[in-house]
């Protein structure tokens, strides 16, 4: 999505060539179609933005009305353990001999939905919360959740679920990450929520945009459309010339990567990389493997998974996007888990999660979750401000080493090339 998008705003006033290490364009949003139905290789990706920019940018590429579903998100949280029992049940399956309830996402807008000591409780954290009002900003993501949500909602379902993503204490992960990306209700704000059964806060994929066919490797196949891309083209070296830079035996005058920037230290030998060679080689980050499933029809979008029962966090209900998606007799749909985990694991956690999941295909993705340490900003800023001078930029999810979703992509690309007027 950077790639193809640097591609799109520098292609008008310079001849541009982009290279690609894939047979197909895409990267994290690439799709097969699997049992004649549609495979998001990692994930589920569905498109929104708050930039009026991005979106302008977006309707110029693509046409909203006649390729895309314009969809409410339906998404739910499942609890197994008795959790709810307000007799307005958002839902009930019977997962083999247990119930398993689903709670609207986002949580704290239903917490009537949830059981009278959990909802006294949570009455009681809202009350310590609004007293300390004053306190110093939360200094990590384990300080940000509690401090925002409570202690209940901190225990029953944002540390449990986080646990699963981050496979870490949440005490280890910065905050620098969060800006925009999630919701940050006063308490004010979550009662009254509550009490007007209001369901959604205004988070960027609260609503969303979908492909009516192909997923979201028609947005990369409809980008690159007209592009001059080099597939199957790892690039291992480029070379610093006396005017610009050698790639693959190609001169170029100027070089957006928007590959890993792990890849850098190797890619580019310059002196200029080296000191900060230390810092990038420390980086930490996730994979995820993607499960393609048939499971039992439901209505959501996507499900989040507190439960310890099974390692996966999310089910992403891609069937339910689009009816193209979905060639199968019951839904198809992606389970994530974090990392890496055999077929043999994938089997014996699928036999334990609700809605009765039959494995078909899976796909490991080595990286999908950047993490920042406090000082991975600016260390990551410095480097590219230093490699401008010599007309090599950087932009992109693991070239920033920022957890942005496509629309970030596409507006830290379009940032770029405005901030450095290239
Ligand atoms: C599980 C998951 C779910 C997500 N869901 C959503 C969602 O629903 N909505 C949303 O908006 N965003 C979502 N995102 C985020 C979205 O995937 C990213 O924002 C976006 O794909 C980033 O694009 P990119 O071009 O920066 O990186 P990438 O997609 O990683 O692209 C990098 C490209 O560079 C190529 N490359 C790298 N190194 C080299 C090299 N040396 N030589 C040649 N080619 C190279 C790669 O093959 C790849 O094609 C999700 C991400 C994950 C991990």
């Amino acid at each position: 999505m950077s790639g193809l998008t640097v591609n799109r705003l520098l292609s008008d006033k310079y001849d541009v060539k982009v290279f690609e290490r894939e047979s197909v364009p895409g990267g994290l949003i690439r799709c097969k179609n699997v049992e004649n139905s549609l495979f998001h290789i990692c994930g589920g990706h569905v498109f929104n933005t708050n930039r009026a920019d991005v979106m302008s940018f977006f309707e110029q590429v693509f046409n909203l009305e006649r390729d895309f579903i314009k969809t409410e998100r339906n998404s739910t949280v499942f609890f197994e353990n008795g959790e709810v029992t307000n007799p307005e049940r958002h839902s009930m399956f019977v997962h083999r001999t247990s119930w398993v309830d689903g709670v609207p996402y986002p949580i704290e807008n239903h917490v009537y939905m949830l059981k009278k000591e959990l909802q006294d409780a949570f009455i009681a954290d809202l009350l310590k919360m609004q007293r300390s009002y004053h306190r110093r900003q939360p200094q990590n993501f384990e300080e940000f959740l509690r401090w925002n949500f409570g202690t209940t909602l901190y225990n029953l379902y944002f540390k449990p679920y986080n646990e699963k993503i981050w496979h870490r204490n949440l005490k280890k992960i910065s905050i620098d990450w969060l800006q925009g990306k999630l919701p940050m209700p006063s308490c004010g704000q979550m009662l009254y929520n509550n009490f007007n059964h209001i369901k959604e806060s205004d988070v960027v994929h609260d609503q969303f945009w979908y492909e009516r066919e192909g997923g979201s490797q028609y947005l990369a196949d409809k980008l690159a459309e007209n592009a001059d891309i080099q597939y199957n083209t790892d690039i291992s070296l480029i070379e610093r010339t006396k005017n610009g830079w050698k790639i693959n035996d190609e001169n170029f005058d100027l070089v957006v990567f928007c590959g890993n920037i792990k890849d850098i230290v190797n890619v580019l030998k310059i002196k200029d990389v080296e000191p900060f060679a230390n810092d990038i080689e420390h980086l930490e980050s996730h994979g995820t493997t993607s499960v393609f499933c048939e499971i039992d029809r439901n209505p959501y979008s996507w499900i989040y998974l507190p439960s310890d029962k099974y390692l996966a966090h999310r089910i992403i209900c891609t069937g339910n996007f689009s009816a193209q998606n979905n060639r199968m007799k019951r839904l198809s749909a992606t389970v994530e888990f974090t990392d890496y985990i055999s077929q043999d694991d994938i089997l014996a956690n699928l036999s334990r999660m609700p809605l009765n999941p039959h494995y078909i295909t899976h796909e490991y993705t080595k990286y999908t979750y950047p993490i920042q340490s406090s000082n991975t900003r600016a260390m990551i800023s410095a480097l590219k401000d230093t490699l401008a001078k010599k007309n090599f930029f950087m932009t992109g999810r693991f070239a920033d080493w920022e957890y942005y979703n496509m629309d970030a992509a596409m507006g830290a690309a379009k940032d770029m090339v405005e901030r450095f007027d290239i």
